[in-house]
């Protein structure tokens, strides 16, 4: 089980597209999937085309523990999984401020998980709180987007210096892996100097693969689906399909494979 924590405290950098169009790209190259809505504007659930009942378990009732994972796990129609989050997780996140070891709790639910699931793929909030902090220490990889322009970069060391220090501090294993240029427009002079500058400083932390500005991404979430959902042969689709095939190259690479990973694809 490959866990990857999409992150960036900037806000509407494409945390959420990324998640979701990730999640269904995996699933259709037959993965199994599970997408955790971890921000509580609930953008991942929704864009995954699910309204939240009233009554149902959601990522909060987890958080509580008032919910075993498994309860809130739910299908979407895009093939993977997602344990979903309403506007009741701000208050979660205020509780779980509270507890002792607040900083493992999302990892104690994760370890619940009866489904076995290749990856799971954890939507994060625009913010460095206890929610982001959760999922830091949980996931082998941080997958960090990043739009190509000018304040890009200084966001970015701060949240490098905090991954740095909570590895240090609570003994995690993730890895920045990698950095992801989002709504990229390579005719905009700004958004190419700002990319050379990600590629020199970061190198092969930065993915080779590139997100394009396309409209039918920032549409796709309105209709309650992935692109390849809405759209299969647009540029974001390629991109999105593009970047999973790259993610599964590089966990292969680092050797954090799961055996499921090699043998036991499921067809459909
Ligand atoms: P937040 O920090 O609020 O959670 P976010 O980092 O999750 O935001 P998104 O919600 O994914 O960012 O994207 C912000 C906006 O930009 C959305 O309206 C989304 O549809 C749009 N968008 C994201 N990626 C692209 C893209 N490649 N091309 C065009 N529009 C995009
Ligand atoms: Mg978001």
């Amino acid at each position: 089980m490959v866990i990857c924590a999409v992150t960036n405290q900037k806000g509407g950098v494409g945390k959420t597209t990324t998640a979701v169009n990730l999640s269904a790209a995996l699933a259709a190259m037959h993965y199994h999937v599970l997408l955790i809505d971890l921000d509580s504007q609930c953008n991942a659930t929704v864009g995954s085309g699910l309204v939240v009942a009233r009554n149902q378990v959601t990522l909060s009732e987890v958080l509580y523990k008032q919910a075993d994972i498994n309860q809130a796990v739910v299908k979407t129609n895009y093939g993977y999984h997602i344990v979903p989050s309403n506007h009741r997780l701000t208050a979660a996140e205020m509780h779980l401020l509270n507890k002792p070891e607040k900083e493992f709790y999302l990892q104690k639910s994760l370890s619940q998980l009866e489904n076995q699931y290749h990856y799971i793929i954890i939507d994060g909030p625009p913010a460095l709180n206890i929610l982001t902090i959760t999922a830091l220490v949980v996931a082998h990889s941080a997958i960090i987007p990043v739009q190509c322009e000018y304040y890009a970069l200084e966001g970015l060391a701060k949240l490098l210096k905090t991954i740095e220090a909570l590895k240090a501090k609570l003994d995690t294993q993730v890895a920045i892996d990698g950095l992801l240029r989002t709504m990229y427009d390579g005719r905009n002079l700004l958004t190419r100097q700002v990319s050379e500058q990600l590629l020199k400083n970061f190198g092969d932390r930065v993915y080779q693969t590139v997100i394009p500005r396309n409209v039918r991404l920032a549409e796709a979430p309105s209709h309650g689906m992935p692109i390849i959902a809405y759209d299969k042969h647009c540029h974001g689709s390629s991109a999105y399909l593009a970047l999973a095939a790259e993610l599964v190259r590089r966990e292969q690479a680092r050797g954090i494979t799961h055996s499921l990973l090699e043998g036991e694809r499921y067809a459909g």
